[in-house]
């Protein structure tokens, strides 16, 4: 797609540049920024959302070689010139031959990729070692010469939605005050004897009004190929550096294409902006405990973005066991699943035992 001008092989994406580099002969071509030198380019803008929905098949589109794994489903663009390759959500083959050109929506932005190969494989086997009670060939088997579980650079789709959120409330708010109170109290002889005790009551006063917040790039996975777990642990993604679609950024790596799509993750979001405001709703109640009884949402200027994030993952099996480990590939931060050994824990489980028993019976005398 952009040949190299001195040998002509495929340019891939620098990750920490904004350079295209040949992996053969390292000749590097800049991405050119669209303002002037010095100047910092304006952040992306958001695109109306009816507009967008309503617009949906008219879009801009972009042209991929795109697979779809028989297995999990996810469906991910391919590098120009792969021969061979796995799925990076679930370890099944993928044939490349069986990919298709296809006609996709086009991504609004681009967070580029920041952390190279190198440093993200380093990640993992830090990631590996420091696991407690893991199965001793766990690393062999997650990193092993086969390929399997070799990192794999991939964009995972996103929604990024912008909303001016109005919450009408009505609820109460509790204020603590203190009284005393005289109870009958058991001395060490056993006598009764009167204590006074001081104790908290609350107070509630009606509470209703409005709070107003405007959302920014509130984000819900295009596509359950990852757990949501692994989306929140690799937040936040470092937005600041969200760069216009470009297909050189993209280059030399793979994209998952879209699953959910745009009005189904807008309910996601808005029900993930109601539990954010409902802590905006607690402090302006003020007082000691608040109650909410209701609260009513209302979302205008609702904006959204079609953005694709980095990361670096590795699918692998384990004793027949799917696992997956991420690194954000924009912050370096580092999450997986993981097997545990049953063999440790139970020694750690016999040894705290043994010491118990020691502790008990050294007590004793
Ligand atoms: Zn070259
Ligand atoms: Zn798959």
């Amino acid at each position: 797609m952009f040949p190299c001008s001195s040998c002509g092989a495929a340019l891939h994406f620098a990750p920490g540049t904004r350079h295209l580099r040949c992996p053969y002969c390292g000749t590097e071509n800049e991405i050119a920024p669209a303002t002037s030198a010095g100047e910092e380019p304006a952040p992306l803008a958001a695109q109306p959302y009816d507009d967008f929905a309503a617009a949906h098949g008219g879009a801009a589109r972009v042209q991929a070689l795109l697979a779809s794994c028989k297995s999990c489903g996810a469906s991910t663009t391919l590098p120009e010139g792969v021969t061979a390759s796995t799925c990076p959500f679930c370890a099944a083959p993928l044939i490349p031959e069986e990919a298709q050109r296809t006609d996709l929506l086009q991504p609004h932005g681009v967070l580029p990729f920041r952390i190279a190969a190198a440093d993200a494989q380093a990640r993992f086997r830090a990631w590996l070692r420091g696991l407690w009670f893991a199965p001793g060939d766990l690393a062999q088997a997650a990193t092993g010469v086969s390929g399997a579980g070799a990192l794999q650079g991939v964009y995972l789709p996103f929604w990024a939605y912008d909303a001016h959120c109005t919450s009408t409330y009505s609820g109460q708010r509790g204020e603590h005050y203190w009284v005393d109170r005289v109870v009958t109290v058991r001395d060490s002889q056993g006598r009764q004897t009167p204590q006074t005790q001081r104790v908290q009551q609350t107070r509630w006063y009606p509470a209703n009004g409005t709070v107003e917040y405007a959302f920014k790039d509130v984000l819900v996975a295009a596509s359950p190929s990852l757990p949501a777990s692994f989306a929140s642990v690799l937040e936040p993604w470092g937005l600041e550096a969200l760069a216009a679609y470009d297909a050189r950024y993209v280059s030399g790596f793979r994209a998952e294409t879209f699953r959910t799509d745009v009005a189904t993750a807008l309910g996601t979001a808005r029900q993930r902006m109601k539990d954010a405001m409902q802590a905006r709703i607690r402090a302006q109640i003020g007082g000691d405990v608040q109650a909410i009884h209701s609260s009513e949402e209302t979302y205008r200027d609702v904006g959204v973005k079609y953005i694709l994030l980095p990361v670096w993952m590795a699918a692998y099996r384990y004793r027949g066991k799917l696992y997956r480990f991420a690194v954000n590939a924009s912050t370096g931060e580092v999450t997986g699943d993981r097997p545990w050994s049953a063999v440790k824990i139970a020694l750690a489980v016999i040894l705290a035992l043994i010491v118990l028993a020691l502790v008990l019976w050294l007590g004793e005398k």
